[in-house]
């Protein structure tokens, strides 16, 4: 190779040595640069981390300074704690769940006076030991032992029911034991030294209490026995005077003083039965009875003052209900006749109807009754209906003023049905009238569904006349259900125009405008129909009295129990005539007469007994206590004897029983009638249980007497009451 080529090469190789040389010199230039690029980067980053971790130092500062501050209060509040629970003065410890004490506060170890053992760390059952051994605790009947035991049983429980300890000096405390969530004990022991003491005083206070009420309702029963028997004399007196020849101021008087007389034995009534109820001395005595006969009963009683007001007193008994019950008649008649006698005194025009439904429990085999008394008077404002039956309770308006009475009635009421397990209610609009009801639950005396006596033959077709439609509707309604077909015809008049020979009979009421019952009868009869007439009067005395009574067949008291109403079918359907004969004429004269004999200590109630049955046609006799009694019951054999109960040597429940002893040899059994003032409960269980057939209270009242000795009569005697008697006495 030639020089020139070696240094051309040369110059080649140089060049390119010097390119390589310029484009490492480059790349050192480039890595120079992102060299110094990432070491500014890592600079910054150094900077911010520097800013961060001096953020957080301070940060941290700040959570141990706030650590500190909670620390300290929460030191503050538990010694707070401590000392709050170191002031109660109640015992407070902790336990654990293994029943070691954690701690407890000076209250409770104060209990152990100081005993070394009781201290944090001891076991419950060594404190229940120390209790017991060191004599702190007062076991009781149960001794140390079986006490022990029963603590630590209760406390094995998951909650331990607060048991009340009694200690050594006579402190009661109430240890509460409660188990946390942990299984951890908490005990409680509150001194309720006090309370009991208070409890204490409190039973004392209430005993004697009791017995101040027991003394009370003995005294008020015993005054109203002392002011029943004058009241006796007094209301039975005026009752007899009535019926002898007075001029009208006279009247005047004695009808004050015998209105006096009842309004005052009502109030007794009244205030001896709520404080009765009071002293929860009152108690039921049920005992089959006849409800429709007490309804009945009570109808009888308010039938003078509703018929002096023009009102009708109706009665609805459901047909297919049976009347013979079981409950405690006393008080059904009771509540009865202040439901009833309210509603007759707050009643001007219009009806009272007391209407009984119900229906029978086949499974049970009893009947719930519905019974309600509806009346057309004055009405209870809405906003007094639960006012009155409140104790005292009236409603005091300008109406209601003029009416008097003590406002117990519908409170005793009330309590009555509400023993009876029933409910007592009232709907009312004032203005209009008031419906009182109540709801019981009776066992039937009998059947449950009562078997109807069978109608006599021939009887298809009745006619109701009657200008009220609501007696024509009940009697209409009583008599279809029956199968009887009904002509119903609301006067006189139009009772005349739809006669005819399908009529079997006519039920006709006795008070009716233009045309009366009487004279109805007359007309039918002057027309020639023979068909048989019933009256039914709310006044059959009068009734009897009237001439134009020979025309109709019998005159039933309205209203007419159904039992009564099928015994008058009976008899005279199947016997018609037109003028039916007397029952003295038909009497044979070899009947003796009904014999009764009144046992009575007191000569004021034998003269006013002997005033009462003056015109009855019966034989009479009195005795003046038991032991004559029992001599007249073998010497004059009553057939029917009145018996005081409180008499002299003997009184009257032993004379009974005496009586039912000698019966027993003869086989015999006389109707002896238990007459009594005195209100004590369990007076009547007792006399019914001395043997005694019923129970008449004072002062009697003579409805009361006649019924008794009508229902003694047998066949063979007179009957005691006589056409001419009645006319006589009225
Ligand atoms: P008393 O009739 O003796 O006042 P009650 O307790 O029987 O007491 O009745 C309380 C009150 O309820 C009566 O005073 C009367 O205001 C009202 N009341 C009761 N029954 C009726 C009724 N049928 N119609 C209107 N108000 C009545």
């Amino acid at each position: 190779m030639s020089l020139a080529n070696k240094l051309t090469e040369e110059r080649r190789r140089r060049l390119a040595a010097e390119r390589m040389l310029e484009l490492k010199q480059a790349e050192l230039f480039a890595a120079n640069r992102k060299l110094g690029k990432h070491a500014q980067q890592l600079t910054e980053e150094i900077v911010e981390t520097r800013a961060e971790v001096e953020t957080i130092r301070g940060e941290n500062q700040r959570v141990k300074s706030d650590l500190t501050a909670a620390n300290q209060k929460i030191q503050v509040v538990e010694r707070r704690l401590w000392h709050s629970i170191e002031s109660i003065t109640d015992g407070f410890a902790f336990f654990t769940g293994d029943n070691e004490m954690i701690m407890a506060n000076r209250a409770y170890l104060a209990v152990f006076d100081g005993l070394e053992v009781i201290k944090p760390g001891v076991n419950y059952v060594t404190i229940l030991q120390t209790l017991t051994d060191e004599g702190i605790v007062n076991t009781g009947d149960l001794g140390p032992s079986a006490w022990r035991q029963m603590m630590t049983q209760r406390l094995q429980k998951p909650q331990p029911e607060p048991v009340i300890i009694q200690l050594w000096n006579g402190n009661h405390i109430k240890l509460t034991d409660q188990r946390a969530p942990g299984g951890d004990i908490v005990s409680l022991g509150h001194d309720i030294t006090a309370t009991v003491a208070y409890e204490q005083q409190l039973k004392e206070a209430r005993t004697v209490a009791e017995s101040a009420n027991r003394a009370k309702s003995a005294f008020l029963a015993n005054m109203s026995h002392e002011i029943r028997t004058p009241m006796n004399g007094v209301v039975g007196m005026a009752d007899v005077l009535i019926d002898t020849e007075l001029d009208e101021e006279q009247r005047l008087y004695v009808d004050t003083i015998k209105n006096s007389g009842e309004a005052l034995l009502v109030i007794i009534n009244d205030v001896l039965d709520y404080s009765k109820i009071e002293a929860k001395k009152l108690d039921l005595h049920p005992q089959p009875f006849d409800l429709e006969r007490a309804i009945q009963e009570v109808l009888m009683l308010l039938q003078t003052s509703a018929r002096n007001k023009g009102l009708s007193l109706l009665m609805d008994y459901d047909m297919f209900l049976p009347t013979e019950l079981i409950g405690d008649p006393g008080r059904i008649r009771q509540v009865l006749t202040n439901l009833v006698g309210n509603a007759v005194k707050f009643t001007t025009t219009g009806h009272v109807l007391v209407r009984v439904t119900g229906v029978p429990d086949e499974v049970a085999g009893n009947v719930t009754l519905h019974i309600t008394i509806e009346d057309t008077g004055i009405g209870i404002p809405e906003s007094m209906v639960d006012h009155i039956f409140g104790e005292f309770n009236q409603v005091e308006n300008e109406r209601n003023r003029q009416f008097d009475g003590t406002g117990l009635g519908l409170a005793i009421s009330q309590r009555l049905i509400e023993m009876m397990g029933g409910k007592i209610w009232v709907k009312s609009e004032e203005g209009i009238g008031s419906c009182f009801g109540f709801k019981v639950v009776m066992d039937p005396a009998g059947a449950l569904h009562p078997e109807h006596r069978a109608l006599p033959e021939g009887l298809r077709r009745v006619m109701i006349v009657d200008g009220t439609t609501i007696n024509r509707d009940i009697l209409e309604r009583q008599l279809e259900r029956l199968g009887i077909g009904v002509t119903s015809c609301s006067s006189g008049a139009e009772a005349l125009k739809n006669l005819d020979t399908d009529i079997d009979l006519i039920l006709t009421d006795h008070n009716m405008p233009e045309m009366d019952g009487l004279e109805l009868a007359k007309t039918v009869r002057a027309k020639g129909y023979g068909v048989p007439i019933f009256l039914l009067s709310s006044n059959p005395n009068q009734a009897e009295k009237d001439p134009a009574k020979s025309h109709v067949q019998a005159v039933l008291q309205k209203p007419v129990p159904r039992q009564e109403l099928f015994e008058r079918l009976e008899t005279l359907i199947l016997t018609p005539a037109p003028s039916t004969p007397q029952l003295s004429e038909t009497t044979p004269v070899t009947l003796r007469k009904l014999r009764v004999l009144a046992a009575e200590d007191n000569k004021t109630n034998q003269l006013v007994f002997r005033k009462m049955v003056k015109g009855l046609d019966i034989e009479l006799a009195f005795a003046d206590n038991g032991e004559e009694a029992v001599t007249l019951f073998q010497r004059f054999v009553p057939d029917i004897i009145f018996m005081d109960i409180s008499m002299p040597k003997m009184d009257g429940k032993q004379a009974t029983k005496a009586i039912r002893a000698l019966e027993e040899r003869t086989g015999g059994h006389v109707s002896i009638v238990a007459v009594t003032a005195h209100a004590m409960e369990g007076d009547d269980e007792g006399i019914l249980a001395a043997g005694l057939d019923h129970y008449l209270t004072k002062p009697l009242r003579k409805p009361e007497i006649i019924a008794q000795i009508e229902a003694a009569c047998g066949t063979d005697v007179t009957p005691p009451i006589r056409r001419e008697t009645l006319q006589a006495t009225g």
